[in-house]
Parts: C-alpha cells; sequence; structure tokens
C-alpha cells in the first residue's frame, strides 16, 4: 500500500487560446495544460511539489513540452501558467502545520506571561514544578509573607519531568507539612538558573 508520494491534477488556464497543429494541420486543436504535482500522505494534499506545462492537439493527441513549442506559444506559456492555478487544498499540510506552529507559540507565550504575573503576585496553592539534583518535584505554595514564600513540598520525587503530571493529578493532597521558605530573590534565582544552589523552577501552574 502506498501511504505517501505524490499525486497529479490537470489544471486548465483561465484564458485558453488555441493554436494550430503542426502535425496533423487542424486548425485551433492545440491548447495549453498544466499538471501540478502535490506531496500526499494517505491521500491527504500536503504541500505543493511541481507544476509542468505541456500542449495537447484534441485531434491527434500529439503533446509538447515547453522546450518543442512554437515560439508563438512559447510567448503566451508564462501567462497561461500563472492563470492555471492550484486549489488550495494542495496547500492543506502547510496549513495544518501552520495552525499548529501558532497554537504551540501561543501556548509558550501565555504560559510565559502568566508565570511572569504569578512570579509577581504569588497566590497560596500555587503549584511549582521543580527540578534539583537531577530528579523532580512540586512545592506548594502554603503561604506568603511579604517578600518571603512558604512552600510544602510534594512527599514524592519524579525520575522524569512529564510525571509530575501524575504527581499532581493522582497525589495532589500529597504534601509534606515541613514547610521551606524562599526569598522573592531567591525565587528569581531559581527560576532563571538551573545552577541555583535550591533547585530550579520550571513551570508555575494556578487553578
Ligand atoms: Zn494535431
Amino acid at each position: 500500500m502506498i501511504i505517501f508520494g505524490t499525486r497529479a491534477r490537470t489544471l486548465k488556464p483561465k484564458e485558453n487560446k488555441s493554436y494550430d497543429c503542426d502535425y496533423c494541420n487542424t486548425k485551433g486543436s492545440v491548447t495549453f495544460s498544466f499538471i501540478a504535482r502535490y506531496f500526499h500522505i494517505f491521500w491527504i494534499p500536503i504541500f505543493p511539489t511541481s507544476k509542468k506545462g505541456i500542449s495537447q492537439c484534441s485531434h491527434c493527441k500529439k503533446v509538447l513540452y515547453e522546450n518543442e513549442m512554437s515560439p508563438r506559444m512559447k510567448q503566451d506559456y508564462a501567462d497561461a501558467a500563472a492563470s492555471a492555478k492550484r486549489p488550495i487544498t494542495h496547500y492543506f499540510g502547510l496549513f495544518v502545520i501552520g495552525l499548529l506552529l501558532g497554537f504551540i507559540i501561543y501556548g509558550i507565550v501565555t504560559n510565559s506571561m502568566n508565570e511572569t504575573k504569578y512570579l509577581a503576585e504569588p497566590k497560596v496553592n500555587d503549584v511549582y514544578r521543580i527540578e534539583k539534583n537531577g530528579s523532580y518535584t512540586l512545592y506548594k505554595v502554603s503561604e506568603v509573607k511579604g517578600d518571603t514564600l512558604v512552600f510544602q513540598p510534594h512527599t514524592m520525587v519524579a525520575e522524569k519531568y512529564m510525571k509530575l503530571s501524575e504527581l499532581q493529578k493522582k497525589f495532589k493532597n500529597d504534601y509534606s507539612n515541613e514547610t521551606i521558605k524562599f526569598t522573592k530573590a531567591q525565587i528569581n534565582s531559581m527560576k532563571e538558573s538551573s545552577k541555583s544552589d535550591f533547585g530550579k523552577i520550571y513551570s508555575i501552574e494556578r487553578e
């Protein structure tokens, strides 16, 4: 089964001039057509590839490529090619990829704006994702005292960053009663540098 490759579609120019055929001498039987190819995966168009034009005689079926056309036909060729437009569906994959990138960038920007806000105005129950000594854990804000934040660390650590979501969902009440305190200056250093002695803040989440 062919799951990807290129497929072709025949396009006609908007205004198709006709020419006389040099082979069968039929008057006005030769017109342009264009073969537009696109790359597909499972028959879904992803992006356009080549577009090549030919002329064909409707009577004797003789096909000519651009380099074989008469000087008069060659003159009209570029105009005809420009007016034989691909359907926009040939760009479908590019459109979807663009949309996904847009969402990802939007997510990253919104996230970073939110984190800046959460750092500036911390609230009780904000959850900080922390890396310390090569493993990951969560710190939950239990108190805000002026320039000092009091955290309850999670009782569990994760080997992988991805596992933190599981701690947040399945073990969301398993925070230690032994608190740790950080000043805002310390928090900022944890946000900026992975070399901070206190660990590194990967993200801040608020429900
Ligand atoms: Zn002909």
